[in-house]
């Protein structure tokens, strides 16, 4: 119900759904949440707010949600207390150490988290388990950013700005159907049409912004590398390209010249799909541009070819001198609220925070130094490598915090058999979520509006969550679960009374980060890299000098996805996203409003191939490929071109991860859950 306004109490804080970090006041009642309002004083959105941030907070007060620790016995779930549940796990976990070593723990941390608890998984995994283990979901949606930019760049995050896009001359979005996954990047795109600026759109499907570009390059899907070198040869074949740029800014520019050679548009053509006329346009229009940006997501990255595609996209925009000035550069779309958080806390296997590489002998002493520990200097496993471990027998035990493989994960069937097959799984979440009824201990921790700390946004801007109502039932907020366990293992040095003190810690440590304070965060947040506590924030990246020094250009080949269609699976299935939901639709599917919009998920196929099988419109048909199958109802729509189908993996009716394809980049070790061969059958 709606109270009087002079009861309510307004939190700014930020939006827990996707990254582009929108703020808003969370409306609060006694100790509950009765709804959002705008607060234009938000940096990246202002006044508006999409349809997740306005009306998706019921799951707050879900009757769902977990209230109190879990432990399973005889294959039920009972509640206990806390002090019960942490003197399991650490007797479970401390026995599992001792009998198998350090390396068969492993830790999943968490981009719906904080930094500051990200922070803690980083710290707990490798100082308080000794385990070089630990990941999470960036591995699924931007690990080859990260690897990809890195390489190239220096250094993986968005290179500009949200509110630059605005002012671009042109925009070239690839394998982002912005509209639906980030809708306030989307009002920016139409900003900049307005005022306008030209819009390529580089998809598969027909989307919306597909609607409103002058250019739309409907690729098969996987063929990206094609497609952007053919756009480089286009570019080097008239002469548009910025010599200055190449010659003072960047290195290796002649393997990469010969390397796109083949690439001329008719040849491009036979790979993508797309006229070879069309990618002349987007290549000159792309060129002559003053200000130049691309925008991308997961039909870059989720692919066997992910790193690959984004050195392929960095090249382009060294090539043409569009990046290290306002409205161009590289922008990858960061799809959780805090994924760039989580990989710039040290929550992946090879760096700690600030992507400071573990295998640097320096940093594992630093690291050891200031935490008092021993610290593992070996690489990690992967969120894959993990999976297949436990199910090869070296991973023994998991600690899962606010991750969903069950639903998220290529493969669900052989994620299945991996965690039950260890000998100790602990889940941490807000919900009883697919994974979390795998667990032997369930612990529940707070959502964002019971807790104070920091989510860092796709832009890297480091903004505040503010604690609005105290914790449901007997829950606690993550950061205190994790330092009470630490502290129960014998570990002395995870005390805290505030996350501000856990940001003081990141702070030092972290270069990156070494000038943010929560002092500093009250208004506009702070955009790394942050140095020190003068220093007033970076909203564009390699202005002057790239992150590694000179930008370097990569030869990328093109290889077709992992799985092609045949006689047997004759279609190709690739999956995304859709406006009112948010991933494994933990949160989501909770509220009311939005289930009553968008409650069913359906498997667009074109009408051709409808006819063919004989499928009509909202039929229900099953999925087959060569890990499993589903069952869902039909969509007949032109959105997909004959031969591929389409749709999300938001619901846990139509599980649709049973059938994707766990095949994965060898650098990034993403899998390609852009690409698999199906079957498609009516169900009479
Ligand atoms: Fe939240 Fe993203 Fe929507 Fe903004 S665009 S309100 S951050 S879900």
């Amino acid at each position: 119900g709606q109270g009087r306004s002079w009861e309510i109490k307004k939190v700014r804080t930020t939006c827990p759904y996707c990254g582009c970090g929108c703020n808003f006041d969370l409306n609060v009642k006694d100790n509950r949440v009765i709804g959002v309002t705008s607060n234009p004083s938000s940096p990246v959105n202002g006044r508006h707010l999409c349809v997740k941030g306005r009306f998706g907070y019921d799951f707050i007060h879900s009757p769902e949600r977990l209230t109190a620790p879990l432990i399973k016995e005889n294959g039920e779930f009972k509640e206990v207390s806390w002090d019960k549940a942490f003197n399991y796990v650490v007797e479970r976990i401390s026995e599992i150490r001792n009998r198998y070593g350090s390396d068969s723990l492993a830790v999943l941390s968490s981009a719906r988290c904080t930094n500051e608890e990200n922070y803690l998984l980083n710290k707990f995994a490798r100082a308080v388990l000794g385990t070089p283990n630990i990941d999470h979901c960036a591995r699924l949606c931007h690990a080859s950013t990260v690897a990809g930019l890195a390489l190239a760049y220096g250094s993986g995050a968005m290179t500009n700005s949200i509110r630059e896009v605005r002012d671009a001359d042109f925009i070239l979005v690839i394998g982002s159907n912005t509209t639906e996954t980030h809708p306030i990047i989307s009002l920016e795109i139409r900003k900049a049409l307005k005022k306008g600026a030209k819009l390529a759109v580089a998809d598969p499907r027909k989307i919306e912004l597909t609607g409103l570009a002058d250019f739309h390059l409907q690729i098969r899907p996987g063929t990206n590398v094609a497609l952007i070198n053919g756009l480089i040869n286009v570019i080097l074949e008239e002469d548009l390209w910025d010599k200055e740029f190449v010659k003072n800014r960047t290195e290796n520019f002649s393997a990469m010249q010969k390397a796109v050679l083949k690439y001329n548009p008719e040849y491009v053509a036979g790979i993508t799909g797309v006229d070879a006329e069309l990618i002349r346009q987007v290549a000159r229009a792309y060129a002559r541009a003053e200000k130049a940006t691309i925008l991308y997501t997961m039909g870059v990255t989720q692919h066997t070819s992910g790193t690959n595609n984004v050195l392929a996209i960095a090249n382009l925009a060294m090539l043409c001198g569009q990046i290290g000035k306002p409205s161009s550069g590289v922008n990858p779309l960061r799809g959780q609220n805090n994924v760039q958080g989580a990989c710039d806390m040290g929550a992946l296997p090879n760096v700690f925070p600030g992507y400071q590489p573990v295998a640097d002998p320096a940093n594992v002493q630093k690291f050891g130094q200031a935490w008092n520990a021993e610290v593992p200097g070996k690489i990690g496993l992967t969120v894959g490598e993990m999976i297949d471990g436990a199910l090869a027998g070296h991973i023994k035990s998991m600690y899962i915090v606010g991750e969903n493989p069950m639903l998220s994960d290529p493969d669900i069937q052989h994620v299945q058999k991996a965690l039950e097959s260890l000998e100790f799984l602990v889940v941490q979440d807000i919900f009883l979520t697919e994974t979390a009824k795998l667990a032997d201990v369930v612990l529940p921790g707070t959502s964002f509006a019971e807790k104070d700390g920091t989510f860092t946004n796709t832009e890297r801007r480091v903004q505040r969550i503010r604690k609005a109502i105290k914790p449901i039932g007997n829950t606690k907020p993550d950061w205190q679960i994790i330092c009470s366990l630490a502290e129960k293992m014998g570990y002395r040095q995870m005390k805290y009374f505030h996350p501000s003190e856990i940001m003081d810690e990141i702070a030092r440590l972290t270069p990156i980060y070494g000038g943010i304070s929560y002092d500093r965060l009250e208004e506009q947040g702070l955009q790394w890299p942050c140095g020190d506590k003068k220093h007033p924030g970076t909203p564009i990246l390699h202005k002057d000098k790239f992150t590694r020094g000179l930008g370097k250009f990569h030869a990328v080949e093109y290889h077709p996805p992992a799985e092609t269609p045949d006689n047997e699976f004759p279609f190709i299935l690739t999956t995304g996203r859709r406006l009112y939901h948010y991933h494994t639709g933990t949160m989501t599917r909770k509220a009311k409003g939005i289930e009553a919009i968008y409650g069913n998920e359906f498997l667009e196929i074109n009408p051709y191939d409808a006819d063919k099988l004989g499928i009509n419109d909202r039929d229900t048909v099953r999925l087959f490929s060569r890990r499993g199958s589903i069952t869902i109802k039909a969509c007949v729509t032109d959105r997909v071109n004959p031969g591929t189908v389409f749709t999300s993996f938001h619901f846990t009716e139509n599980p649709i991860n049973i059938v994707t394809n766990t095949a994965w980049d060898p650098i990034a070790k993403i899998p390609e859950l852009k690409v698999c061969a199906v079957r498609i059958e009516k169900i009479s």
